[in-house]
């Protein structure tokens, strides 16, 4: 599924091709997506103009002035820049037409992205509203986890696949982080040190730095927008790993599941 340096990755992706053009219409094949596309969409968008290409957790905002086209790409979506011109593939459910001739094609086969717009303020959306800061933002720390994190006994890998706490980290990306910061996921996160915290918010950024300035990770059928695939998943530390030897100490890595997620660990690494 598309986690946040996926959808960050198609962000930078389409950002210059998008934004500062005009939209002539939007083509829906297929609005059953996992809520309907709103039957008045290619109303809303034409003529409109792209100010901005925002992220917020997983969501692509679309800005264009009086309202803002929402696009996520669900389990299985993905955002293509083809030309007008380009033959249709099954899947193809939504097409975003410029001016300029670009199509801007969503394809997703399990169909649980999103095409939505909302007029005023994209994050008063009941989507957005109440999602947590973004953990490349300032306002996310190692100190405001440990802040947020008193009193809680979930575990931490759980609290931080939480997108009310803080958006869009995804399961690759937290087990990736657990790993570098030496921390058991199944440890109560309000155990957690500030010490250890501000090594875990460290080490969340760095994962996913490394992992957009890679084009994200390329896992079943994940491309970028330019049809290039990333290759963040061959610097997996630990994710998907279960039973190959741990690269700091040698040890198998082990699966378990974790509210209905795989976590991947090192046992000896990340001892509790
Ligand atoms: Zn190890």
């Amino acid at each position: 599924m598309p986690e946040l340096p996926e959808v960050e990755t198609t962000r930078r992706g389409l950002e210059p091709v998008l934004v500062g053009q005009r939209i002539r219409t939007a083509i829906v094949r297929n609005g059953r997506l996992r809520f309907r596309v709103p039957p008045q969409l290619p109303r809303f968008v034409a003529g409109a103009t792209i100010r901005a290409l925002e992220r917020r957790g997983k969501y692509l905002l679309a800005h264009c002035g009086a309202g803002t086209l929402i696009l996520h790409l669900g389990m299985s979506g993905r955002l293509w820049i083809v030309d007008a011109n380009a033959p249709l593939l099954p899947h193809d459910h939504f097409d975003l037409v410029l001016e300029n001739g670009t199509v801007v094609r969503m394809r997703d086969p399990r169909r649980f992205g999103l095409v939505l717009w909302q007029r005023g303020d994209p994050m008063k959306h009941a989507l957005l509203a109440r999602i947590g800061p973004e953990p490349l933002s300032a306002e996310f720390s190692g100190a405001w986890l440990h802040r947020v994190t008193r009193k809680r006994d979930a575990a931490i890998k759980n609290i931080l696949m939480d997108g009310h706490v803080v958006a869009g980290i995804g399961n690759i990306y937290a087990n990736e982080a657990l790993y570098r910061a030496r921390i058991n996921p199944r440890t109560p996160a309000g155990r957690l040190s500030l010490a250890r915290c501000t090594l875990l918010g460290k080490k969340i950024r760095e994962t996913l730095e490394l992992a957009i300035n890679a084009g994200g990770s390329s896992l079943r059928d994940y491309v970028g927008s330019d049809g290039m695939t990333g290759n963040y998943q061959t610097q997996f530390m630990v994710y998907d790993r279960a039973g190959e030897p741990c690269r700091r100490c040698g040890a198998r890595i082990r699966a378990m599941r974790q509210g209905q997620r795989s976590t991947f660990y090192c046992p000896r690494c990340q001892r509790r």
